[in-house]
C-alpha cells in the first residue's frame, strides 16, 4: 500500500446558526486523524461566505492544518472577490479550492451570459495575478454535466490547470473503474499536479438519491444491490455504507492514488470508523 497517499476531508458550514458550533467540535476530533488538510465548501451564490472564511481560519490557526476555502465566482464581480480575498488574507488562509460554481436559481440568462468570471480558469488567472494564495481546482472523473465530451472537459481542466492549479480535487465517484481510465486521459493531457479522490460515504439510503442527483456519479450494481438489501435497516445500511467507501480507498491506496478526499458531511462517528480502517 501507498505510504504517500494524503488524506483530507471536506467540511461545509451548517445552516442552522445553532448547529454552526458543532462545527468546532468536529475539527477538534477530525484533527486528531491527522489529515494534510481539511477544505469547506462555500454556499452556492456565495451565501453564508464569512462562515467558510471563520472555519477555514479555525482550521489553519488553531489547529494548525492546512485548511482549503472553497470560493466560487459565477455571480461574482471583481470588487466582490477583492473583499473576498482581503477577508482571506485578515483570516490568515492562504489556499483557496477556486471553482466557478454552479449557476444560481434567480440568476437571469443575460445576467448569466454577461457574468465578469466566465470559468474557473478566469478566476485563477485573477487570483494569480492579484494575489499570493496557493490555487486548487475541481475536476470531474465522469465529466462535467455541461461539458459535451469527457475529451473536452479535460482541455478546459488542463487550461485551468496552466493557469495555476497546483492540485486537484475530484467530484465523488463510487466506481473506482472511472477514476483510473480518467485518471490515464489526465496523465496523457500532460496535466502532472496531484489529483485527490473525492469518496463519499453513503449510510443511508436518501443520502444516495440526493447525492446522485447533485453530482451525477453513476451507481455501480454492487452499490446498488447494497441499497436494495440493507437500505431499510439504519444500522446495517451504515456499516455497508462505511465498508464500501473503506473498499474503495483500499484499492485507490493500492494503486498508489495522490489523495482521498472524504466528503465528511461533517459526520465525526463515520468519518472516524472509516480513518480507523484504512
Ligand atoms: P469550470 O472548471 O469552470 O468548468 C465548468 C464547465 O465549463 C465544465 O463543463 C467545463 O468543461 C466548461 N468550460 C471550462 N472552460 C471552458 C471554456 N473556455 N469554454 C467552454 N467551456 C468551458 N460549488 C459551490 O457552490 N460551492 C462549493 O464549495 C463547491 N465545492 C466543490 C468541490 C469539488 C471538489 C467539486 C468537484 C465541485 C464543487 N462545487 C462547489 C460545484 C462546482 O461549483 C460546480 O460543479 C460548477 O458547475 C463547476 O465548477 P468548476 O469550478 O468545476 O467549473
Amino acid at each position: 500500500m501507498s505510504q504517500n497517499t494524503s488524506l483530507s476531508f471536506e467540511v461545509f458550514p451548517p445552516k442552522k446558526e445553532e448547529e454552526f458550533e458543532n462545527i468546532f467540535d468536529f475539527l477538534r476530533e477530525a484533527a486528531k486523524l491527522h489529515p494534510d488538510f481539511i477544505s469547506c465548501t462555500y454556499g452556492a451564490g456565495g451565501s453564508r461566505a464569512g462562515k467558510t472564511i471563520e472555519i477555514a481560519s479555525y482550521i489553519q490557526k488553531e489547529l494548525k492544518i492546512d485548511a482549503i476555502a472553497h470560493i466560487t465566482c459565477v455571480g461574482f464581480t471583481r470588487a466582490d472577490l477583492e473583499k473576498n480575498c482581503e477577508a482571506l488574507k485578515a483570516a490568515g488562509v492562504n489556499h483557496v479550492l477556486a471553482l466557478r460554481g454552479d449557476r444560481p436559481q434567480h440568476m437571469t440568462d443575460e445576467q448569466f451570459n454577461s457574468r465578469e468570471f466566465f470559468y474557473a480558469a478566469d478566476l485563477v488567472r485573477h487570483l494569480k495575478e492579484h494575489t499570493t494564495l496557493q490555487i486548487s481546482g475541481a475536476c470531474y472523473p465522469e465529466k462535467h454535466f455541461e461539458a459535451p465530451s469527457l475529451e473536452e472537459d479535460l482541455r478546459h481542466l488542463k487550461e485551468k490547470v496552466d493557469a495555476g492549479v497546483t492540485s486537484l480535487v475530484t467530484q465523488m465517484f463510487f466506481d473506482n473503474a472511472c477514476f483510473y481510465r480518467f485518471m490515464e486521459l489526465v496523465r496523457a493531457k500532460g496535466i502532472t499536479v496531484p489529483v485527490h479522490a473525492g469518496i463519499m460515504p453513503i449510510t443511508t439510503a436518501k443520502q444516495l438519491g440526493t447525492t446522485v442527483s447533485l453530482s451525477g456519479s453513476s451507481v455501480p450494481k454492487e452499490l446498488a444491490d447494497l441499497i436494495a438489501t440493507y437500505g431499510e435497516n439504519k444500522e446495517d445500511m451504515r456499516k455497508a455504507g462505511i465498508d464500501y467507501a473503506v473498499r474503495q480507498i483500499l484499492d485507490l491506496k493500492e494503486q498508489g492514488v495522490d489523495g482521498i478526499h472524504i466528503y465528511s458531511m461533517n459526520k465525526l462517528k463515520t468519518t472516524t470508523e472509516i480513518c480507523g480502517m484504512i
